[in-house]
């Protein structure tokens, strides 16, 4: 039996990468497209779950309908701010929702190789993210480039807004130990590039993930809107999706 989604965010570029493969696959049945001017209200009943990249300001009224109609929700929408956040998290309490900012398998592992180096090489490796996108991203750093930055701030048990450092400028003296350096690049239609330097006296590591096309995010998060029809309420991750956890 196929899955029936709405994807909310129809018209944008990862929308249409999703209702692209939705559409050419027996697996899914699109119920409905919801973007702008578009009400979700009308169509909520007819769907199993619904996913949503959009835009930040849109998720807290998405999460409130769906919770409304005990609906599934795959959450690809980055730039939260934090009441948005404490909504997400208070529906999370009565449907699933799957949250995550970034549903490639690749940068999942990314996740992974990440903390797991950050464990090895210790406090001896300064640690910088860099990540670019295209020029139209509106938020920065991009939601993936966060939570590598979140990742490398729990190994080190520290909260990650005390010891990031956003790009750096002037005379900003010499790196501390225990700063984690955070820089976003934008440029052409680059579709999303994260490494993680580690740098000692010595030598580096740089663990590095680049993502060619949308299609990689589309493919997660259509497995994520299937994966979230057998769950209990609960606020989840890809790494849950994935059973890397
Ligand atoms: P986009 O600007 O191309 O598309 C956004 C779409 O949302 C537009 O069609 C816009 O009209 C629509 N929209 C705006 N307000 C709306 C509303 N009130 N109701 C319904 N639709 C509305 O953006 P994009 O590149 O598709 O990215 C969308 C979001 O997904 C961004 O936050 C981006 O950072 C994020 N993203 C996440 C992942 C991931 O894997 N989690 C991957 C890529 C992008």
């Amino acid at each position: 039996m196929s899955t029936k989604i709405i994807m909310v965010g129809s018209q944008g570029r990862m929308g249409k990468a999703i209702l692209s493969i939705a559409k050419g696959s027996p697996a899914f049945q699109v119920v409905a497209e919801v973007d702008k001017n578009d009400s979700l209200v009308d169509s909520i009943i007819k769907t199993d779950s619904v996913i949503e990249f959009s835009h930040h300001s849109v998720t807290s009224m998405v999460a409130e309908v769906c919770m409304k109609n005990g609906k599934p929700l795959v959450i690809g929408t980055t730039g939260h701010s934090s009441v948005a956040q404490e909504v997400i998290h208070r529906c999370s309490k009565e449907i699933p929702i799957v949250f995550a900012p970034n549903y490639s398998i690749g940068v999942n592992l990314l996740f992974f190789l990440t903390r797991k180096a950050a464990e090895i090489l210790g406090e001896d490796y300064d640690q910088e993210v860099v990540e670019m996108h295209h020029r139209h991203k509106l938020d920065a750093p991009s939601g993936t480039g966060k939570r590598l930055a979140e990742i490398l701030a729990e190994v080190k048990k520290k909260n990650l807004e005390e010891i990031a450092k956003h790009g750096r400028f002037g005379i900003v003296g010499e790196r501390t130990a225990s700063e984690i350096g955070v820089h976003a690049l934008r440029g052409g239609d680059v579709v999303g590039d994260h490494t993680v330097h580690f740098a000692a006296m010595g030598e580096r590591v740089e663990l590095t993930h680049r993502a060619s096309s949308r299609d990689t995010f589309a493919s997660g998060a259509l497995r994520a809107s299937q994966w979230a029809l057998t769950q209990k309420p609960g606020l989840y991750s890809m790494q849950d999706v994935l059973g890397l956890k």
